[in-house]
């Protein structure tokens, strides 16, 4: 693991992966930009975590599905920190179970608009301010895709696992259009991992009941996830873009 001290903006960092990979961060002293949507309580909560484990940090509230609101983060965190080394692209929702038969146009829009439309935007402000700050150390883009881009999730939520694909194929273009800047773009595909989430589309108790039909025979945790992000942030990784890191128990 290299020692580089690095500045990183991470969208959706109040709970989950996005916080655990601010923890890990800050525990080797980087700077991190904590974007949140609702929970100011809880992304204040990880700024102090921050700052205790030995990095800082700042609170950005601001939604992906908003271009403004993606510019403010970006803008704060130059503020706060000089320049971004790097970029996790990990805020995205999921909705309730059910076939693609019983979706309401509503639900396809804001799945697509907050998953697609809001990493597709998260990665276009990225690359210019990456490119802007081109430097003699590389620096990466790691978006949080999921396992669910290879599998389809039929009978849970197509639309969510559709939503992933693209992901996946956001970052292997984006790979191929930013090596010459310098810039390493890869993404993580974790399976079942037990946050908030499952909760959020009324299954509380999924990543429990799913997880223990994994190989591991077990969900995964937030902080097995934020290893992975982390490396592929860190000139640890330096030959590695245009990959998908499968974080998934064997799935
Ligand atoms: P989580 O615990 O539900 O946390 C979601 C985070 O995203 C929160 O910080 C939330 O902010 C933020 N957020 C939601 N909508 C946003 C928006 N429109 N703009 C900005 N921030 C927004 O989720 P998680 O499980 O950590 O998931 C993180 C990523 O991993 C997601 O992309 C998810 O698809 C992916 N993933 C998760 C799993 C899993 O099993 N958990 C598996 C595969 C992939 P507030 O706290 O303010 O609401």
């Amino acid at each position: 693991m290299s020692l580089t001290t690095k500045a990183i903006l991470i969208t959706g960092a109040s709970r989950g992966i996005g916080r655990a990979t601010a923890l890990l961060a800050g525990q080797r002293g980087w700077s991190v930009g904590v974007n949140y949507l609702n929970n100011e309580a809880m992304a204040a909560q990880t700024v102090q975590d921050v700052h205790t484990a030995g990095g800082r940090a700042v609170a950005i509230q601001g939604s992906v599905t908003s271009e403004q609101d993606i510019i403010e983060m970006f803008d704060v965190s130059e503020k706060s920190f000089g320049k971004l080394d790097g970029v996790v692209v990990n805020a995205g929702i999921v909705a309730p179970s059910m076939k693609l038969v019983d979706m309401s146009v509503e639900r396809l829009e804001n799945m697509l608009k907050v998953n697609v439309l809001g990493a597709m935007l998260c990665a276009r402000e990225a690359a210019k301010r990456l490119i802007k700050n081109e430097g003699k150390d590389s620096s990466s883009i790691v978006f949080v895709s999921s396992a669910a881009s290879r599998i389809g999730s039929p009978f849970e939520y197509i639309d969510y696992a559709s939503s992933k694909g693209a992901v996946d194929t956001l970052s292997l273009g984006l790979s191929k259009e930013l090596v010459e800047h310098n810039i390493r773009v890869n993404s993580v595909r974790p399976g079942i991992i037990a946050t908030d989430i499952h909760a959020s589309a009324g299954r509380p108790d999924r990543a429990q009941e799913v997880g223990s039909q994994m190989p591991m025979g077990r969900p995964g945790t937030a902080d097995e996830v934020a290893e992975a992000i982390m490396w592929l942030l860190s000139d640890a990784s330096s030959y590695t873009t245009g990959t998908n890191l499968d974080v998934a128990g064997g799935r």
